[in-house]
């Protein structure tokens, strides 16, 4: 055992790779705890019934990448609606889930985000139903929920889905937006908890549908808050802003540069149809991932006031180097990523708006050493999806490539030729696979409109 006790982001991955095939033990730097392959790693996220795998496909027998159709998810929707409430559902609305594409862990230092929604959506099927309750069927958990619609309280069961309706339902309530009773069918396909923000999805749908219900319309990024409000609130998850702002506001065939400090918003083209956004599912979500977000947020936190400063994004590399010794070795590294990862995301959009794809490649390669090295939020598979990908490198049609998300599993996110998609694609999963004994799921997308009114009633 040659590694044992080991890193093994530092390996290099052909090290790596019999460290996965053996099931080696590997000891994590951050962790201390002995992580361990076995011999088929557990799916840690499931799938919102039979529409949701095509959204993902999986490459095991063929490459075929399918875009779930919007129409379908609402079809399915309206036809689960029908067969549970016996009618026709009178609103539809959808909202995406996102893809950051840099700019990873920033919006809450106040810094710049660059993500774009995908075409995974929620869609919200309802009907106004007598009383004052709001039912509520997933089909992702196969549940029917009942919350009061007068005064939505949070599930007794803490991290419970309905919370993330709850709490926008409340938001909307305060906003003095109130609903009548209804009845409601959820359908998205947004993979749940892989790091494409299917909790923003659901929150954000639910605010459509009170607009939708309501005739009322709510101002975007009021509308994003109270997405995010209800997140904190009631389902307990301290998260940014870029989630809730990339499933209001996107736009089709552009990125979304948003300055998190002043919630201003540049929309920046992107329907270069030469390049791909390919997006792959580890498969893997590690336990120590909510705890370490938090930890994280403290960590920046704490170097920020000890700069004496309010957020990071006021910090400058100088003044990092010349006030050293204030900080700890820890937080110094957390400052390092946020301050270099807040000016990659700026210097990103100026190269995709100049088409400089080496530039961009250079930046993502760069955002996914300074997430694995100083904010440590990386881990064995997406490091190795990373290295797997930067062995085909641009030669072989992939421009760039990082962990995109919170971390600790989850996916990447690559740019890839789109005239190499396939063979890249293909090649990415069958190592990925041979080497974890993980199925991987790949998805590429273009860049989606935020959320919308399929139907008004
Ligand atoms: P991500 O946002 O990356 O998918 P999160 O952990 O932030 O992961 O959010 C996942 C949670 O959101 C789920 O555990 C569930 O509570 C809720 N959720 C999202 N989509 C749905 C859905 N379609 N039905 C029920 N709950 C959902
Ligand atoms: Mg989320």
């Amino acid at each position: 055992m040659p590694f044992r006790g080991q890193d093994a982001r530092h390996l290099p991955h052909r090290a790596l790779r019999s460290i996965l095939c053996r099931g080696v033990e590997v000891k994590r730097n951050d962790g201390n705890r002995p992580d361990r392959y076995p011999s088929r790693a557990p799916c840690m996220w499931y799938n919102a019934g039979a529409i949701a795998r095509p959204g993902f496909s999986s490459i095991r027998s063929e490459c075929s990448m399918t875009t779930t159709l919007l129409d379908q998810l609402v079809a399915s929707s309206t036809n689960r609606f029908q067969e549970l409430y016996g009618r026709k559902p009178r609103w539809l609305v959808a909202a995406p889930g996102r893809v950051n594409i840099i700019g990873e862990h920033i919006d809450y230092n106040d810094g710049f985000v660059l993500p774009m929604a995908i075409e995974r959506y929620c869609v919200i099927a309802a009907g106004e139903t007598p009383g004052n309750d709001a039912t509520l069927f997933s089909v992702a958990t196969d549940e029917e929920i009942n919350i009061s619609v007068a005064a939505p309280s949070r599930h007794a069961t803490p991290g419970h889905w309905s919370n993330y309706v709850a709490g926008v339902l409340a938001g909307c309530i305060a906003r003095k937006l109130r609903p009548a009773g209804f009845q409601a069918v959820i359908e998205s396909s947004v993979p749940v908890g892989g790091g494409l923000s299917s909790s923003a999805a659901i929150e954000v749908a639910t605010a459509t549908l009170v607009e939708a219900m309501t005739g009322a319309s709510i101002e975007p990024v009021e509308k994003a808050l109270l997405c995010q409000r209800a997140e904190h609130e009631y389902a307990g998850v301290p998260c940014g802003i870029m989630d809730q702002f990339a499933s209001v506001m996107c736009r089709a065939d552009h990125l979304m540069l948003l300055d998190c400090r002043s919630r201003h918003v540049e929309h920046i083209p992107f329907g270069d149809p030469g390049v791909t956004v390919v997006i792959i599912n580890t498969h893997v979500k590690h336990e120590l991932a909510n705890g370490e977000y938090s930890r994280r947020r403290d960590q920046c936190q704490s170097a920020a006031r000890k700069l004496g400063l309010n957020s990071l994004r006021d910090a400058t590399l100088d003044q990092l180097e010349s006030q050293r010794n204030k900080l700890d070795l820890v937080e110094t590294r957390r400052a390092r990523h946020v301050l270099g990862e807040i000016s990659r995301t700026v210097a990103a959009a100026a190269a995709i708006k100049a088409s400089d794809w080496p530039r961009v490649g250079e930046l993502m390669d760069a955002s996914h050493d300074s997430l694995r090295d100083d904010y440590e939020v990386s881990c064995r598979e997406l490091d190795l999806l990373v290295d797997l990908a930067r062995e085909i490198g641009p030669p072989g049609g992939v421009i760039g490539s990082r962990m995109t998300g919170g971390g600790f599993g989850g996916c990447t996110v690559s740019l890839v030729e789109t005239e190499k998609l396939d063979e890249v694609a293909q090649r990415l999963a069958k190592c990925y696979r041979d080497e974890t004994d993980i199925e991987p799921s790949v998805l590429t997308s273009r860049p989606a409109r935020g959320a919308r009114v399929v139907r008004a009633g």
